[in-house]
């Protein structure tokens, strides 16, 4: 598959490594042509009004709601999951998202003193190392959302139809389960 990234801000090189790795072609993504030309997409980690801002500056940000209102296959991973949520709590002063996912997603859930820390998860029957860096988790979720991990007692990986979010980072791990989930189980059966 040609796996978008999109590579305005953020960890995008270790998500395209993943892809990579995974057999599949990753693609930057920084204009509209190439995003018109892929099969699945991830938002990275990073700075979620950043990279709404650049989408924005880029004239991506509508592009990228229409396709993955269209169905496209799509996977955000901590600022990718806030970019994901169809609303914010502790957002900037009318953050704006490409939305999509029926949840309410709290940014820098784990509170200050706990900026970045790593902790082991069940994901999809299998145990893996989850690392989290000034994570969101999910307040509150629509029916039509599968709970797929929790942490601290809130959902960190979700999934509804053709699109995956997560709280953590598999990108900064060599453990590619999420990658891996993402391609094989909701890109394949889109
Ligand atoms: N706290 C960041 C935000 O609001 C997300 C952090 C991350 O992606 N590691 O966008």
């Amino acid at each position: 598959m040609r796996v978008g990234v999109l590579a305005l801000q953020g960890d995008f090189r270790e998500h395209i490594a993943a892809a990579e790795a995974c057999g599949h072609q990753g693609i930057e993504i920084r204009t509209e042509a190439e995003l018109s030309s892929i099969d699945a997409l991830i938002l990275p980690g990073g700075e979620s009004t950043t990279i709404i801002h650049l989408a924005q500056t880029f004239n991506l940000f509508q592009p990228i709601r229409d396709r993955i209102r269209n169905g496209l296959a799509v996977y955000g991973s901590c600022a990718g999951m806030i970019l994901l949520a169809d609303r914010i709590i502790d957002g900037a002063k009318d953050q704006k998202t490409f939305g999509g996912l029926d949840i309410t997603v709290r940014r820098n859930a784990f509170g200050r003193q706990v900026d970045s820390f790593e902790s082991d998860i069940e994901f999809n029957g299998a145990t893996l190392k989850a690392v989290f860096i000034r994570a969101p988790w999910v307040e509150e979720n629509g029916e039509g959302v599968e709970v797929l991990s929790t942490a601290a007692g809130h959902p960190v990986a979700v999934r509804q139809g053709n699109i995956l979010a997560t709280s953590f980072h598999p990108e900064l791990t060599a453990d590619l389960a999420v990658h891996r989930y993402f391609f094989d189980e909701i890109c394949k059966s889109g």
